[in-house]
């Protein structure tokens, strides 16, 4: 009876994760049943919640202690004392010899250095979640890491093995967690979708800043917030080739990728080929991963790239390639937009999509981007 029990409860909880991982991921894609899906790990499907920042915080710890592909740091503490983590996702080959491929690859920035770029594995940092109120992304982020670490099969095993991917999961832990507990403590059972409802509308200051009510996403050049003080040292420990910035946008909208405007909004400092060769060669990439979902998008319309503080632009400036998207925002679990009902997993499932889409375009143009950052950063 016993093992009847077991077997049955095996089978439930394995039907459970696929019909997430269905949902979520591309299809065609085995994971390895060892490591815990976010919804086994915190005990609800992702979309169901907001999670909290600390909850995220674990399944990461959790992910590093159950991989050999998972590596957990802390970069520093927030105003509140939130701890900044920074899960690195790589082949466990990679990680034995991590400290090496640092200095290899800072050498791309010194031009007294040569280097050998053909087996040089490209450095891409996932960044989630700095306007604290537009969570879709964090919760990305915990699928995202799941994917990467428990995908099985060659592409998997290449993705590792060609890239040391750093996650971080939450820019404004602060901020998050201050629209997390509103987003919550106001939920309806079942969830209300009318826009006035209250889970809707955020009192002042809300989520979007830091402690100090000060926009974190205009801080990347000024510094003057310890969180990004913290998070450009981890920058400029890996000078990473692609850096993501992930956001949402009003209810009515679609998804937003690059590349941003043309008229009016680009930086003389960033390369013509970020704008010219970069953009259009990853925009591919995201348009084919919404096309799989039939998820609507639009690119060059707006958003901008002429300001160096922002997560976007830095990168730029330094051979590497600032990603901005911008998700329509169920702001609440779900919400009424002007056509159809924005469901919270649904914006999740968008920004998942995306992020697989970077580490592929990252891996397939690998020497590109090396090639690139080498040519930036030393100019003839
Ligand atoms: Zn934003």
């Amino acid at each position: 009876m016993k093992k009847i029990l077991i077997l049955v409860a095996f089978i439930l909880c394995a039907s459970l994760t696929f019909a997430q991982n269905n949902y979520f991921f591309p299809s065609g894609v085995t994971f390895d049943p060892t490591i815990p899906t976010p919804e086994q790990f915190l005990g609800y499907p992702i979309g169901d919640w907001h999670t909290r920042h600390d909850r995220i915080v674990s399944y990461f710890q959790e992910l590093a202690r159950v991989s050999p592909k998972a590596h957990f740091q802390i970069i520093g503490y927030t105003y509140e004392r939130r701890p900044q983590i920074v899960l690195t996702i790589t082949s466990p080959e990679n990680y034995a010899r991590i400290e090496e491929i640092r200095k290899e690859h800072l050498k791309l920035a010194d031009p007294s250095q040569s280097v050998n770029i053909s087996s040089m594995p490209v450095v891409i940092t996932h960044g989630y979640n700095v306007h604290g109120n537009e969570p879709s992304s964090s919760e990305a982020a915990m699928l995202t890491a799941y994917y990467l670490i428990a995908a099985q099969g060659d592409e998997a095993s290449k993705t590792l093995r060609d890239a040391i991917i750093h996650i971080d999961p939450n820019y404004n832990p602060d901020g998050r967690d201050r629209h997390t507990n509103w987003a919550n403590m106001h939920k309806g059972f079942p969830p209300v979708s009318d826009p006035m409802d209250r889970e809707h509308n955020e009192v002042w200051p809300g989520g979007r800043t830091n402690h100090y009510w000060f926009d974190l996403n205009r801080d990347w050049l000024p510094l003057a917030h310890v969180e990004s003080q913290n998070r450009i040292e981890f920058f400029h420990q890996w000078l990473p080739n692609v850096c993501t910035d992930y956001h949402e946008m009003g209810t009515n909208s679609t998804n937003f990728f690059e590349p941003t405007k043309p008229i009016g909004s680009e930086n003389p400092v960033v390369p013509r080929s970020n704008y010219d060769q970069l953009n259009p060669l990853f925009a591919k990439y995201f348009a084919k991963a919404m096309d799989e979902i039939g998820s609507l998008y639009y690119s060059k319309e707006n958003y901008d790239n002429s300001y160096p503080g922002y997560g976007s632009t830095y990168p730029d400036i330094h051979g590497g390639l600032g990603l901005v998207f911008e998700q329509a925002s169920s702001r609440g679990h779900v919400q009424k937009s002007s056509t159809k009902e924005v469901w919270f997993a649904f914006t999740i499932r968008n920004h998942v999509r995306t992020s697989l889409a970077t580490v592929k375009a990252g891996v397939e143009n690998r020497e590109l981007l090396l090639k690139h950052q080498q040519e930036f950063l030393n100019p003839p």
